[in-house]
């Protein structure tokens, strides 16, 4: 064989094609049967080593077919099914088919959505895409926005732009960010990352409801302006990640216009929930935000990743990151100028991530979309309420579409604080139980002390049934643990 022969032909349109229906046919056969897979393998992560194999990177290449065949066995066998019905942990949604097919043509085309003049029709999808997300959960549709990969880097884009439009000229030592303790982790990141340091983050006390308390905040806010420093965001967050729990927007809005401070809403989670006739009514205040953030991989059923940064004046996005290099020329009519998304965000080059969700908004509809909503709002009042059939579990909130309770023996149910060590300690190891036993998979949270079972529903396959099957299995582990204890 002569070098020339050796020159791999990367797939033929027959190949593709041959392979790509294949493919189909497994990935249709999962979504067939995955209601009745494990949720979870239980697997150790050396198991899963061993599945994959420790060889060295390969020299020669693999013959396709079962290259494809193998590696979809090696997912259905090894993974996480977070669009499992009984999948009900973090803030994880199922994905929407039709998302994975606009991955297929997004990925097949790959426009670079990072400059205009390269994705025509990519962009266009885009700047839609993002007006339509401020539209359904009713911010205004003249905004700015771009989609970024999750809700970290959403929140931590806008606060890029927070510090960048309201802190511009000023020390970032000295600059204050206000948000409450149930605030999720990316406001460590953006505080390390953008100049004004952990210290200068303002953890105000939360309320009963789990809220934000007001009163604390001005006060602070006040202290630090006597102090010397300046307070430049607050943030609100619109269904927390433990709870559900929305902070008063109205009230948060009210302290940054009066101290002129930049007023950030972390929707990552719950502000889809705003478009539903279910929502608390503080949603209608999203609108007051200089910034929202928004998690499509999560409420909108898109698959990961997709997160998105919503600005009230479109001009700020700009203003923060554009910076036309000489290499980027591009014929422009000032008349009609087009979005080219490297200059309002971080990444240069851009995938077509707008697909997945431009496409689940056209196939459903806003009215579909809020449907399925709704129905995992209902449902997770239902658990709630079903917790009222099992004696030993003891139900503590339910918000948004998250329901948390505990596993708590009769005998205890009196005298819960003597023995919360214990409880804590049975609770933590029902999760892992129920994680390894595949029936079910839910998360945690941590409140005031008390570790709770935390069953979050973003998951349009998720059925009555299956509600129940979570506590029964929660219940017969408890007692077995509980037993063995004894
Ligand atoms: C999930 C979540 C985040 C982080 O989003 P990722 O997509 O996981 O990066 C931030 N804030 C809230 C309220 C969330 O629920």
């Amino acid at each position: 064989m002569d070098n020339k022969e050796q020159i791999p032909s990367p797939l033929s349109p027959e190949e593709f094609k041959k392979l790509g229906y294949q493919l189909i046919d497994d990935i249709s056969g999962f979504l067939q049967e995955i209601r009745d897979l494990p949720v979870s393998p239980g697997h150790k992560p050396q198991e899963v080593r061993d599945a994959l194999g420790q060889g060295t990177l390969p020299a020669k290449g693999t013959d396709p077919a079962s290259l494809l065949k193998q590696t979809a066995a090696l997912m259905k066998e090894y993974s996480v099914f977070n669009g499992h019905p009984r999948f009900m942990a973090y803030i994880t949604s199922s994905a929407l088919p039709i998302g994975a097919l606009g991955d297929l043509l997004a990925s097949a085309y790959n426009p670079n959505v990072g400059g205009w003049q390269l994705s025509p029709m990519a962009t266009e999808i885009e700047v839609q895409t993002v007006k339509w997300i401020a539209e359904f959960i009713g911010y205004p549709v003249d905004c700015g926005g771009i989609l970024v990969s999750g809700g970290n880097m959403a929140n931590m884009l806008a606060f890029l732009v927070a510090r960048k439009n309201l802190g511009k000229d000023m020390d970032p030592t000295l600059l204050t960010a206000y948000v409450s303790k149930e605030t999720h982790t990316w406001i460590h990141k953006s505080a390390d990352l953008f100049g004004i340091g952990r210290d200068n983050v303002r953890w105000i006390e939360v309320d009963a409801g789990r809220k934000m308390d007001l009163d604390e905040l001005e006060k602070t806010v006040l202290k630090d302006i006597a102090d010397g420093f300046k307070p430049f965001m607050a943030v609100g967050t619109a269904g927390s990640v433990s709870l559900g729990v929305i902070d008063p927007l109205k009230g948060i809005s009210e302290i940054c216009e009066k101290y002129d401070m930049w007023f950030h809403i972390d929707g990552a989670y719950g502000a889809p929930a705003a478009a539903t006739s279910l929502r608390p009514l503080e949603f209608d205040n999203l609108k007051l935000a200089d910034s929202v953030a928004v998690d499509p991989h999560k409420w909108l059923y898109s698959p990961l990743e997709a997160g998105c940064t919503l600005v009230k004046d479109p001009n700020s996005l700009k203003n923060t990151f554009s910076h036309r290099p000489d290499y980027y020329e591009f014929d422009e009519d000032p008349e009609d100028l087009p979005v080219n998304y490297f200059e309002h965000g971080l990444q240069n080059s851009r995938g077509f991530r707008a697909l997945k969700i431009w496409l689940s908004f056209r196939y459903l509809g806003r009215d579909g979309l809020v449907k399925l909503i709704e129905k995992d709002i209902d449902l997770s009042r239902q658990l709630y309420t079903l917790t009222g059939n099992y004696p030993e579990i003891m139900p503590f909130m339910n918000a948004l579409s998250i329901t948390t309770f505990a596993y708590v023996p009769m005998e205890m149910q009196q005298n819960r604080t003597e023995n919360r060590e214990y409880l804590n300690e049975i609770n933590k190891e029902i999760l892992f139980a129920l994680q390894y036993s595949g029936t079910a998979y839910i998360s945690n949270a941590l409140i005031d002390g008390d570790y709770l079972l935390r069953a979050c529903l973003v998951n349009f396959r998720t059925k009555e049934e299956d509600l129940v099957i979570l506590l029964d299995k929660v219940v017969e582990l408890g007692n077995k643990i509980h037993l063995t204890q004894k």
